[in-house]
């Protein structure tokens, strides 16, 4: 039996989580290998070492010197290593790695160099060898995870390793480029090890002792999750329940290794177990979790016999697409369409180019936008197992006092989708919440 674990931001913060990273894993002799992230923050209102890393390089790039940020970073791993009474010769390590990225000049470089230093760090304090995913995790030519290549090399990288510890959240591209995942990407990182490991269980371990139905920094002490669907799972974390990074399963999807969420800080809790979809069990729960997101802009579109207009739609994306937009969901009527945006890419005048590109390519009724709109998800499977679900959800947005600005029931009925001003979010989630979880 193999075991993947990642260990995130939290858990690598210092010298003493470090060490608990080490007794963990010593603790199970089928954790065999070991995907670190770069140190996190230590205290609220600390600094990621990444951050400090995008800061780093925003200084390289203006004023060619690494700057107060990188002080910083060499302050954080000097200390860790000396926390930890590791023989290592960090110094040479900080400057090869300070002269890389004034020579790189490049932002990806700069940010992956925190997984770099820490799972160096952590190799040495476990004693076994350290494996630079940029030798093993690979990118296409046009960007692309290349999961075929990836897998190839780790297999051949891991083979007659005992135990390893990989860096997680960057790879190479295809010319020879570090290039990293999207923020929070370790948890791709984890999965992608799991996956070449063949691992029976992928334990990805944080600070919280597993999923929990709602954002704890928003309801107060939700319940925990104790076992959902890969499904579930991508629904919840791509709508905000950033726990684990929403592109995670792909990679353990195709090999139906099961992940488990564990907490480094309470090891003996049971943590949340993320299922294949044929192997989830109905927890007799009707919603499995809520998770949400501020700032979404609504493109509304109105016009007559739009469905009997052969290309209307065709019209309508080829504007977004001209504009590289990506849209979240499409709510439409007879009459009707909408798009829902980040509003992030609405910006700088592109929402009234976008709009007025529109009225020249399909000549609506009527076109109105709607910003400042934050959707809330509500997920899971026993939605379409319990008459009266979609009754109920509004019943107590309504009961809150809120109205809805738009709806969007998912095609796969796992999923209901409302859309509310954004001052109206915590009150909904709230709301939403206690009507689902305080019920028994
Ligand atoms: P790591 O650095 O270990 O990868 P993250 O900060 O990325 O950890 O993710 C863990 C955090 O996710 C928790 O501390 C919590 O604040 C937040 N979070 C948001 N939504 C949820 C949820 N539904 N369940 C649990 N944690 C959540
Ligand atoms: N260190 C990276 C970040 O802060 C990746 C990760 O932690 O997963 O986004
Ligand atoms: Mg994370």
């Amino acid at each position: 039996m193999i075991k993947v674990c990642k260990f995130g931001g939290t858990s690598m913060a210092d010298g003493t989580n470090m060490r608990r990273v080490a007794d963990i894993v010593a603790a199970d002799d089928s954790r065999r290998y070991v995907v670190v992230s770069a140190p996190g923050k230590r205290f609220g209102g600390d600094t990621k070492i990444t951050d400090l890393l995008y800061e780093t390089y925003r200084n390289v790039a203006e004023s060619g010197e690494t700057g107060e940020a990188f002080l910083k970073v060499k302050e954080r791993f000097r200390g860790i290593t000396a926390e930890l009474g590791l023989n290592y010769e960090i110094e040479k390590l900080l400057s090869d790695t300070e002269a890389e990225i004034l020579k790189e000049k490049s932002e990806d470089f700069t940010a992956s160099r925190g997984e770099y230093l820490s799972a160096r760090l952590t190799a040495a304090l476990l004693n076994v060898p350290f494996i630079d995913a940029r030798e093993v995790v690979k990118f296409d030519e046009a960007g692309r995870f290349d999961g075929a290549l990836t897998d190839t090399l780790l297999k051949a990288a891991l083979k007659g390793k005992k135990r390893a510890v990989v860096s997680g959240f960057y790879g190479e591209d295809a010319f020879g480029k570090v290039k990293t995942f999207s923020r929070g990407g370790s948890d791709i990182s984890g999965a992608i090890v799991a996956r070449a490991a063949g691992a029976s269980l992928y334990e990805n371990w944080t600070d919280v002792s597993g999923f929990l139905a709602c954002d704890p920094r928003i309801v107060p002490n939700p319940e925990q999750i104790r076992a959902l669907s890969y499904k579930e799972l991508r629904e919840l974390s791509y709508m905000g329940a950033n726990v684990l990074h929403s592109e995670s399963i792909f990679p353990v999807r195709e090999a139906d290794i099961p992940i488990r969420i564990k907490n480094t800080f309470r090891p003996e809790d049971e943590g949340t177990d993320i299922l294949p979809t044929s192997k989830y069990r109905y927890s007799g729960r009707t919603v499995t979790g809520i998770a949400g997101k501020k700032n979404f802009t609504v493109v509304f579109i109105e016009k007559s016999l739009m469905n009997a207009e052969i290309g209307f739609t065709h019209k309508v994306l080829s504007v977004l697409l001209k504009h590289e937009i990506s849209f979240e969901h499409m709510p439409s009527g007879i009459d009707t369409m909408s798009f829902v945006i980040d509003s992030e890419q609405l910006k700088h005048g592109v929402l009234e180019a976008v709009c007025e590109e529109i009225r020249e390519a399909v000549h609506p009724d009527n076109l109105r936008t709607y910003d400042d709109i934050a959707l809330i998800a509500v997920v899971g499977h026993g939605m379409s197992r319990n008459v009266g679900t979609s009754a109920r959800l509004f019943q107590a947005i309504a009961n809150a006092g809120v109205n809805v600005r738009m709806i969007d029931q998912g095609s796969s009925e796992l999923n209901i989708i409302v859309g509310v001003d954004n001052e109206n979010y915590e009150r909904t989630l709230n709301a939403v919440y206690d009507e689902f979880f305080k019920e028994s």
